[in-house]
């Protein structure tokens, strides 16, 4: 990179934060709290990272609300309430301004600016960090909270630029309002934010046409108002409450219950009446109904089955609702929580075309062509998800030691040291990187997790004036065959999901997150008992 583009290195700062969503935030809390000086830096005009962007309609947590939220303050948890089950994205973003006003965050940041790429110099030990507006911050350690799923992906579907009418990306939606009543809308994507965005827009639209390419499991969410008595008794057991989900391997659920059986110690009776409990019940505590769901193909298929029973009881097509049954395995791609998908399809006004077997053709300048048919439309919504886990770091131009570059350095895949550090790439943490629990637990923990654990050693790190760590390429190495083992016990890597970066084409096909919250934690600690293993530490 050449000198030039470094710009007016101006700021030089302990540390540079990159994002400002629940992980940058609380990340800059912790260290200013430390007293180190921080800068942040987000490309959004203000806080909430995923919950400032995702604004389609419907756009809610699937994880519940008096989970989904910070530990590390206990008069925050204490005086904020939350209204529902699971809650709106509005209200989780009233939520974050709330942190970022209550422990005044947003003078640590630079907002309106996109880290464009940072350079590690041997010299000094520390990064020039690069931004878009020609501004660059020197700093001596990296945290790169850029979030998992932040990187909207769009289809290259033939002639998509030809098309006249609207569009939208639901990871991108407009801070206006989008008006769909009396259009005919498609929605492409029936994913998490597809499962969400479909009712209501059918709700509003003259027509919707949602294209599916494959079918996904969703459970409902039977979302509902939480009662003063429920917020109560939660808050006034939150640190037991919190301790218990720490144990559970995604970090989340403790109160549904671990389950304690697996499929084949149960008759079909008992069976059917788990299921039916877990599914009355809803949300993802569906997966935990046996305790070999994720493990055991015939386990699952049982599950899948009773999904599939369910959707043919609420969807009155009998055409439509095998079009909407998946064959794949049960949360092998993320399972979704919806609120009244399936019998959206019994509306006049909806209609499903199936692309499973052909693809979309192309857009005309009125429509989208498939399987030979035009279909008219006014406004297209993409949900057609993620770069999921790498996108958003490998947007940025990341060069370490020997002029490494971190794209080429991920070029067959991901390889990160416990998902928090990369070999090569001295003084850089990753705050839910590929090869840590992330996506696969309750964020909010993993974060919470992370975070603590960086500025614990950045403050090791400063005690004995040591000023450069780096991960060993061995312990890289180890870690990332033991992320693979662990997915290889699984059922996960039995199906084209964004854990395994199937979706974007040309992408490396490699389990990303680590499965296990407690055992993560574990190894983590473990690592610092031993004297940071696996780090080389300098001064
Ligand atoms: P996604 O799960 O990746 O779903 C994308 C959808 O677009 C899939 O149905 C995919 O089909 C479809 N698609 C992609 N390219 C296509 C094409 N060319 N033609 C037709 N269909 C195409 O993305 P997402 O729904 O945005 O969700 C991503 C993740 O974000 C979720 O899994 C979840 O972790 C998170 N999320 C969370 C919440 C929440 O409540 N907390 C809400 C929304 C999202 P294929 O399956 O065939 O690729």
């Amino acid at each position: 990179m050449s000198d030039e583009r470094l710009g007016n290195t101006s700021e030089h700062p302990d540390v540079v934060v990159v994002g400002a969503g629940f992980a940058g935030l609380y990340m800059v809390h912790r260290l200013v709290s430390n007293g180190f000086d921080v800068v942040g830096i987000e490309r959004g005009s203000d806080v909430g990272g995923t919950w400032y962007w995702n604004r389609y309609p419907g756009a809610r947590c699937d994880v519940e609300s008096m989970e989904y939220s910070y530990s590390f303050s206990e008069e925050l948890q204490q005086e904020w309430d939350w209204s529902e089950r699971y809650s709106s994205q509005s209200e989780i973003l009233r939520y974050v301004n709330h942190v970022a006003d209550r422990f005044d965050l947003r003078r640590h940041y630079r907002f309106d600016t996109s880290v464009i790429g940072a350079r590690f110099d041997d010299r000094w030990n520390g990064w020039t960090v690069m931004t878009a507006t020609g501004k660059s911050v020197r700093c001596r350690y990296l945290v790169l909270a850029v979030g998992c799923l932040s990187t909207p992906h769009t289809p290259d579907v033939d002639r998509l630029s030809r098309f006249e009418g609207e569009t939208y990306h639901t990871g991108t939606w407009p801070h206006r309002s989008v008006e769909f009543a009396g259009k005919r809308v498609a929605v492409i994507g029936t994913g998490s934010s597809g499962v969400q965005a479909i009712p209501l827009i059918a709700v509003e639209a003259a027509s919707l046409t949602v294209f599916q390419r494959t079918p996904n499991y969703t459970v409902p969410a039977h979302n509902r108002r939480l009662g003063k008595d429920e917020l109560d008794w939660t808050k006034a057991n939150y640190s037991e409450l919190r301790a218990a989900n720490r144990r559970m391997q995604a970090a989340l659920g403790a109160g549904f219950g671990r389950p304690s059986k697996s499929v084949f110690e149960s008759t079909r009776h008992e069976r059917e009446a788990r299921f039916g409990e877990c599914w009355d019940k809803g949300g993802f505590g569906f997966l935990s109904a046996f305790n070999d769901l994720l493990l055991n193909q015939t386990s699952n298929d049982y599950a899948a089955r009773y999904i599939r029973t369910r959707i043919r009881e609420v969807v009155k097509d009998p055409e439509v609702a095998e079009s909407l049954m998946p064959d794949s395995v049960v949360g092998c791609k993320r399972l979704c929580i919806d609120t009244g998908y399936y019998e959206t399809f019994n509306r006049a006004n909806v209609s499903l075309v199936d692309v499973r077997k052909t693809p979309i053709e192309r857009f005309t300048t009125t429509g989208i062509v498939a399987e030979g048919l035009e279909h008219t439309v006014d406004a297209v919504v993409f949900a057609t998800g993620f770069d999921a886990m790498t996108g958003s770091l490998l947007a940025m131009d990341i060069v370490g030691t020997a002029r490494k570059r971190l794209r080429d350095h991920w070029e067959a895949g991901p390889r990160t040291y416990l998902g928090l550090a990369v070999s090569g790439f001295p003084n850089m943490f990753t705050i839910c990187g590929p090869g840590s629990p992330s996506v696969l637990t309750n964020m909010l923990m993993s974060i919470e997790q992370h975070v603590e654990w960086i500025s614990d050693f950045m403050k090791f790190m400063q005690h004995y004036s040591w000023n450069r760590v780096e991960a060993q390429c061995e312990a890289e190495t180890q870690w990332g065959a033991r992320v693979n083992a662990i997915a290889d016990l699984t059922l996960y890597p039995n199906c084209n999901s964004w854990y395994l970066g199937a979706n974007i084409p040309g992408k490396p096909r490699t389990f990303m997150p680590y499965f296990g919250f407690p055992s993560y934690c574990q190894e983590c600690e473990a690592v610092v008992e031993d004297g940071y293993r696996g780090f080389t530490l300098r001064r």
